[in-house]
């Protein structure tokens, strides 16, 4: 089943046309839980990687390297969702003690194999930038710790492009890290319902006059719907930045102040990428057509995947040379 972005509630530019300088396109991915294959977009999925090369790891040192092992985690989602919201038996919170358990890496000093995060063709999603050398095929990797960088919190974030046509053997099952620092860092695999949609930029981007004029009219819209008793559109939630993953389109800096984001290697302003979202749920008017009153947890997280509290990581790379180095934030 596809999935459909309902029309914006109203035409922002019909009432503010200089927005049209500042208006882009984003495709939003909407990963839904499936059976995706190498030749397919996915989240969590297999991923087109030739047999003969080696899969990337990670060769920091990550402390005791204590987490859950994946098994574990997957095997505890299925038993929680097939439980529901039914009081457990006793033998039942036995298991999910079991399965929540802590294990320590057997050895703290070898590389980790990444997590295959997502892996897009460019056949599949109309924002995705050509890749360095005529690459088609953007495979996303993260490390299963977060604890790297000088204050040993930060995630590790790899992207490896390809030209998919020249992957010969596809590796038939990919190395696991024995266990994961984080369950919010192991995808589910979901197939991927791209959809392209029109994007205005963030508020706080917009020339200043332009901003406030907004600012003033959602304070109307607001007191409007107020009076009226129904929900205010609004510039930022409405009609701007749609929430979920997505490629493309708009960074949203709702977190903190925005600031520029240049390349580590020759200084060129950055462009967004990839959208890495905790949730697709409280998209309000964005909210696919398809999933209105269908299981809320298709909606929600379908991935599995968590950034902090309900944040998105921002994936930036060069425009100039896709080649070089990504850089990302949380918001
Ligand atoms: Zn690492
Ligand atoms: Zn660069």
């Amino acid at each position: 089943m596809s999935r459909t972005t309902p029309p914006r509630p109203l035409d922002v530019e019909a009432f503010f046309p200089e927005l049209a300088e500042h208006r882009g396109t984003a495709t939003r991915l909407h990963p839904r839980p499936g059976g995706p294959t190498a030749a397919d977009s996915s989240v969590g999925g297999p991923l087109r990687w030739p047999a003969d090369e080696p899969w990337p790891v990670c060769g920091e040192f990550h402390g005791v390297g204590e987490g859950r092992r994946p098994a574990d985690v997957r095997r505890l989602r299925r038993l929680l969702s097939a439980l529901g919201d039914r009081p457990r038996t006793e033998r039942e919170l036995v298991l999910i003690a079991e399965l929540g358990r802590l294990h320590r890496m057997p050895d703290p000093l070898a590389p980790v194999p990444l997590i295959a995060l997502a892996q897009l063709y460019r056949r599949d999603v109309p924002d995705l930038p050509p890749g360095p050398d005529g690459c088609d095929l953007l495979q996303v990797f993260w490390c299963p710790f977060e604890t790297h960088g000088p204050g040993r919190y930060e995630r590790e974030l790899v992207l490896r492009w390809r030209r998919s046509a020249e992957v010969g053997r596809v590796l038939a099952a990919a190395p696991e890290p024995p266990v994961v620092g984080s369950e919010h860092l192991l995808p589910e695999p979901c197939v991927l319902h791209p959809q392209r949609v029109v994007v205005h930029q963030f508020a706080g981007l917009l020339p200043e006059g332009l901003c406030a004029r907004l600012d003033a009219w959602d304070e109307a819209n607001e007191a409007a719907a107020r009076a009226a008793g129904t929900r205010p559109v609004d510039y930022q939630e409405d009609l701007s930045i749609p929430p979920g993953w997505r490629v493309g389109g708009f960074a949203s800096w709702h977190a903190t102040d925005p600031y520029p984001v240049d390349c580590p290697v020759c200084g060129t302003a950055m462009r967004l990428l990839l959208v890495i979202d905790s949730s697709e749920a409280g998209g309000g008017s964005w909210a696919p057509v398809e999933d209105r009153g269908g299981p809320v947890e298709w909606s929600s997280c379908p991935t599995w995947v968590q950034i902090g509290d309900l944040c998105e990581l921002n994936v930036f790379d060069c425009p100039a040379d896709p080649a070089h180095p990504p850089r990302w934030c949380i918001q």
